[in-house]
């Protein structure tokens, strides 16, 4: 059997207490603003709570409603990103005619609302009104890992709960526990995720994500020896290595939609097509977003084995290269290739093609790996 969706959160007593508390008194928030760092699990609680108010059996993690929610099939849990840079205007109108829709099959409709530290004045206006007095059957979760990076205007209008940051210890126990992997496993898959349990554990079930992370892996062992040319080819493969899940992710798309296609109306079957459209996008970001992780997190390796404390190494596999480059890497010289990560990530948020930006990363690597001091 499933476990019930709350035990997907682990070293967040307070503030599950703090929900599950007002979900049996019947006093819900109608705005909740979820604070908290990178894998706290602000999104796994919002999908938690998103279970307690769909599911007949206390968020039991193994009927339908809650299948649903955890695969983003629930027809009445909505879940946005940023479309630009921030949340754009005509983003947030859309939204907001959407809360006012009736919900399709439960008393309820959930909106989680990620990275609500990226409104602009205008957007952030043009949602006001609505995150002050939604419909009564709406719920609202926005999500961000700074309070003071969110609009007071924003956040003075929900119900702040806040998450603190989990431990690496009991991160890697809870993704040991799910999956069966050892602890180097964990570790290296927590790199490649940010540190966010579910896609940890995603990744692991995932033979594409983990064939990526070692073509990730032999092309920052090759590239002080590669010339130009070498290294445009190696962003290339990159590429290609991260759509491998995609293509994985579109065939059980295909799946999904063939085994109900018959028994739904066209209308239905738009919304799961534009939903299936929006996870592959979602699965690509992410897929290059691994790339830049798991290079930071190799390049972290090599600066805390150049310290001497090997222990704290997150790609145990990794280890011979790692060692080699340890041995003439100094600290400002670690320092200038985790920048140009950073650098990266920046350009993927602007975004610039991701072809370019893993170009130009792998290029500033290289020139650190060949003179590292
Ligand atoms: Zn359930």
């Amino acid at each position: 059997m499933a476990p019930c969706m709350w035990d997907d959160l682990v070293g967040q007593e307070r503030a599950t207490t703090h929900l599950r508390r007002a979900v049996e008194a019947g006093s819900v928030a109608h705005a909740y603003l979820f604070v908290g760092p990178t894998g706290a699990g602000k999104k796994s609680a919002a999908r938690a709570l998103a279970c307690s108010l769909f599911c007949n059996d206390g968020a039991c993690g193994s009927c339908r409603e809650c299948t649903r929610v955890r695969n983003n099939a629930h027809p009445d849990l909505h879940i946005f990103n940023p479309e630009g840079v921030t949340y754009v205007v005509s983003q947030i109108r859309d939204i907001v005619r959407d809360v006012h829709l009736k919900p399709a099959e439960a008393d309820r409709k959930i909106y989680i609302i990620e990275s609500a530290d990226r409104f602009n004045e205008a957007s952030a206006s043009a949602f006001l009104k609505t995150l002050e007095e939604p419909p009564s059957d709406v719920v609202m979760i926005l999500l961000a890992r700074e309070f003071d990076d969110v609009l007071p205007t924003i956040a003075s209008r929900c119900q702040v709960v806040r998450f603190a940051p989990i431990s690496a210890p009991v991160a890697r126990g809870l993704v040991m526990e799910r999956t069966g992997a050892g602890e180097d496993e964990a570790r290296a898959a927590l790199a490649a995720a940010d540190g966010v349990i579910p896609r940890a554990i995603e990744f692991l079930r995932s033979p594409g994500r983990r064939n990526a992370r070692q073509t990730i892996l032999g092309i920052l062992k090759r590239l002080p020896s590669m010339d130009g040319h070498d290294v445009l080819v190696a962003a290339r493969e990159l590429l290609g290595a991260v759509r491998a899940p995609v293509e994985e992710m579109k065939s059980a798309q295909t799946d999904e939609v063939e085994q109900v296609r018959e028994f739904l109306s066209g209308g239905v079957l738009r919304g799961i097509e534009t939903r299936h459209k929006r996870e592959l996008t979602a699965r690509e970001r992410e897929g290059v977003t691994e790339i830049m992780s798991v290079t930071e997190s190799w390049l972290r390796d090599c600066l805390v084995m150049a310290r001497g404390a090997g222990e704290l190494v997150e790609n145990a596999d990794a280890a011979d290269a790692t060692a080699e480059v340890a041995r003439v890497l100094t600290t400002a010289a670690a320092l200038r290739a985790l920048d140009a990560v950073k650098r990266a990530r920046q350009r993927m948020s602007y975004n610039v093609s991701p072809q370019l930006a893993v170009e130009a990363m792998l290029f500033d690597i290289q020139e650190v790996l060949r003179c590292p001091r």
